[in-house]
């Protein structure tokens, strides 16, 4: 799957949260993630492959379109909650991007936001 340098980074900044926080949850061998959350992960993964914003997307906590489903938006909040404070200690860059990407105007998510309407996410 090919995804836009932006959207790699955002993949690579949850599957280091999910990491940070099964280790610390869930009872499976070290550097492994256990089985829910690697099916979190790839969840994750297609909706990101999915996402109109592409370049432009702001991270996922300030979406304009929550585009998870109500289970795995749970899910995400419970891992976002533990490992975002976290993440600043083990991955800086990534905590640093991650910021950066926060910060993006939600003026420029709305213009995309026409797009995608007419495209009908699901
Ligand atoms: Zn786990």
């Amino acid at each position: 799957m090919l995804l836009p340098p932006r959207l790699k980074r955002e993949l690579k900044t949850i599957a280091a949260m999910v990491k940070i926080y099964c280790s610390n949850h869930h009872d499976c061998p070290k550097g492994a993630v256990c089985e829910s959350c690697t099916e979190f992960l790839e969840y994750a993964k297609k909706r990101l492959s999915r996402c109109p914003f592409k370049e432009k997307k702001p991270t996922c906590g300030k979406c304009t379109i929550h585009c998870y489903n109500k289970v795995m938006q749970a899910k995400a909040r419970q891992i976002m909650r533990y490992s975002g404070p976290r993440i600043l200690w083990n991955h800086p860059t990534l905590a640093f991007f991650h910021l950066l990407d926060g910060r993006r105007k939600i003026a420029e998510v709305r213009s995309c936001r026409r797009t995608v309407k007419n495209n009908q996410i699901k």
